[in-house]
């Protein structure tokens, strides 16, 4: 086996706790709509009806701009809310990169990895939301460069967004090693590309679909050991 020169690292509920964020981002612009409180089970569908525009994304079956507008639609239908989804959708992305908040160990894990290995980030999110993140979290210091989807022309879990990553940074697949939360957009996306990949599960959910995760961790501080091990 290859030696792992290139760590290939999600963003958004791999190093940064996307939720949290999220929620204080959603309660934000509410209060800016005045659309009254947004409590906790209203958050929790939310996550629900937001999942699944994302996961209709990474199947081919919408658009970014459908998937950022309709995940509202949905979610104030339900509610009976009455905002412009579009609109309501725009001030929200302005808050959204407002809260930076890490995972358990994940600034030490990068840290840490610094010396020994090349780290990138790859992600599908917006390129203004995901470019100011990186800034302001200071994770842009660690990696040599950031894929975000938006500037690759393409979205995990595609082939093409990888091909791209992996010529750019002069890397054959057994020597990069992808880290992320998703099944569906990280670990297929390894998967379909052959390069070997450390699902994050933090919560230790079950796997499903018909992928397959070559580790598995619950926190991201067992990353240094375990590429240790594996070397
Ligand atoms: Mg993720």
């Amino acid at each position: 086996m290859r030696r792992i020169t290139a760590l290939l690292w999600d963003i958004d509920g791999t190093l940064l706790d996307f939720i949290a964020a999220e929620r204080i981002g959603i309660r934000k612009t509410f209060a800016e709509y005045r659309l009254g409180e947004c409590t906790d089970e209203m958050l929790s569908d939310y996550d629900r009806i937001n999942a699944k525009h994302w996961e209709m994304l990474e199947r081919g079956e919408c658009t970014k701009h459908e998937t950022m507008t309709h995940r509202f639609v949905e979610f104030f239908a339900l509610y009976g809310l009455d905002a412009d989804p579009e609109a309501f959708n725009d001030t929200y992305q302005r808050h959204l990169p407002e809260t930076i908040v890490f995972c358990p160990h994940a600034w030490e894990t990068v840290q840490a990895l610094r010396r020994e290995y090349r780290q990138f980030c790859v992600t599908n999110g917006n390129l203004p939301v995901q470019q100011r993140k990186l800034r302001d979290s200071g994770l842009d210091t660690v990696f040599g460069h950031c894929f975000i989807s938006d500037e690759v022309g393409a979205e995990k879990p595609s082939l093409a967004f990888f091909n791209v990553v992996l010529s750019a940074i002069g890397c054959a697949p057994e020597e990069a090693l992808v880290i992320g939360d998703s099944l569906s957009s990280d670990i297929l996306g390894a998967n379909q590309s052959n390069i070997p990949c450390v699902w994050y599960n933090p919560s230790g959910k079950p796997i499903k679909g018909d992928v397959h995760a070559d580790y598995e961790i619950r926190d991201l501080g067992e990353l240094p050991d375990l590429l240790k091990r594996i070397q």
